[in-house]
C-alpha cells in the first residue's frame, strides 16, 4: 500500500516588487484560542467559525519570516521561532535550505520585534548566531525594553531571556546595529515605527522601481476577527491602547492608499492588501506571482 501523503512541500513563495524579490518563508503556526483575545465578545468570536475550515480549538495563526533580495543583498526580516520551545515553529531554516539559501549568505537580519516566534530562530541551541555573517538590525526602543529589568517577573521571564539571547548572539560579534528613527536601514528597506504590540515594534517597507510592499510585522494575529473589529487586541500586546491606535491607523492607511502588505501572522503566504468592510476591514490575499524573477 502506498502510504498516505503527509506534511507539505517547503513553504516558500515569492513576490516581485520592482527590482526586488521578496520570499515569504513559512515557519509554522500557533493555535490561538479565545483566551488570547480577552476583549472579544461571543459575537466577535463568531467571525472565526464563519469559515468551513475553522478549527474548534481556535485560530491557526501562520508564522512567517521574509527574505528580501534587493540591491545585491539578502536581508531576512525576522527569524521564526526555532528555539522558542513551541514545537509547531522552527521550519523556516529548513525552507531556506530547500530553496538553496545558506545561513551564511544572509547579509542582515532585520527585526520587527523580539518576541519568541520572531527572534527564537536567530540563535541555535548553543546560543550562537544562526546567520554567521549577518548584522542584526533592531530599533533602539525594542532593545531597551527587553534589556530593562524592571518589568521582568516570573510570568514573562522566559520572553526576556529569549530576547536577550537573540540580541546577544549578534552583539558578541560586534554585529548588532540599533537605529532610533524611521530611515532606510538597508538599501531599499525603510523602517516604519509601529509601536504598541511591543514598545519598539517596527514594520519595513520594501521600495524598488516605483513599487512598494509594507511588511507590517504583528499588526494582527487573528485577521478575521481583528481586521473586522480593529478594537480587539491580542493578549501578547505589551501596550494595548497604543497597539490599537497603531492597528487602526495602519489598516486605514493600507485601505486608503491601496498598499501591498505582508504580515508575519497573515495566512501564509502572507501577501495581500486591505479592503474596507463595514465598520472594519478584511484581508484580500495577493494573486499568485507566476513570474517573480522577471521584470
Ligand atoms: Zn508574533
Amino acid at each position: 500500500m502506498i502510504p498516505l501523503a503527509s506534511g507539505q512541500y517547503p513553504g516558500a513563495q515569492r513576490l516581485r516588487i520592482g527590482d526586488a524579490v521578496v520570499t515569504a518563508l513559512s515557519d509554522g503556526y500557533i493555535d490561538l484560542g479565545p483566551q488570547t483575545v480577552p476583549g472579544a465578545t461571543a459575537d466577535d468570536l463568531a467571525l472565526l467559525v464563519a469559515s468551513p475550515y475553522a478549527l474548534e480549538e481556535g485560530y491557526r495563526s501562520s508564522i512567517s519570516a521574509f527574505l528580501v533580495e534587493s540591491g545585491g543583498r539578502r536581508i531576512l526580516i525576522d527569524a521564526g521561532g526555532a528555539q522558542s520551545g513551541i514545537g509547531t515553529l522552527g521550519r523556516m531554516q529548513g525552507v531556506l535550505a530547500a530553496i538553496g539559501v545558506g545561513p551564511d549568505t544572509i547579509d542582515a537580519l532585520v527585526m520587527t520585534h523580539l518576541h519568541p516566534d520572531h527572534a527564537g530562530g536567530a540563535f541555535d541551541a548553543s546560543g550562537a548566531a544562526v546567520f554567521g555573517h549577518a548584522e542584526m538590525i533592531l530599533r533602539v526602543e525594542e532593545h531597551a525594553f527587553w534589556h530593562d529589568d524592571a518589568p521582568v517577573n516570573d510570568g514573562n521571564r522566559a520572553y526576556f531571556d529569549l530576547a536577550r539571547k537573540a540580541a546577544g548572539a549578534y552583539a558578541r560579534g560586534g554585529r548588532l546595529t540599533l537605529f532610533d528613527r524611521d530611515r532606510e536601514v538597508m538599501p531599499g528597506l525603510h523602517a516604519e515605527f509601529l509601536p504598541g504590540h511591543t514598545p519598539g515594534h517596527t514594520g519595513y517597507r520594501v521600495e524598488s522601481g516605483g513599487e512598494a510592499l509594507l511588511i507590517w510585522g504583528d499588526i494582527v494575529h487573528i485577521p478575521p476577527v481583528q481586521m473586522k473589529r480593529p478594537g480587539i487586541g491580542i493578549a501578547f500586546d505589551v501596550e494595548g491602547a497604543q497597539a490599537e491606535a497603531t492597528r487602526r491607523a495602519v489598516l486605514e492607511r493600507a485601505a486608503s492608499d491601496r498598499l501591498k502588505i505582508a504580515g508575519m501572522h497573515l495566512p501564509f503566504p502572507a501577501f495581500g492588501s486591505v479592503a474596507r468592510d463595514g465598520e472594519g476591514y478584511r484581508f484580500l490575499p495577493a494573486p499568485y506571482d507566476h513570474e517573480p524573477g522577471h521584470p
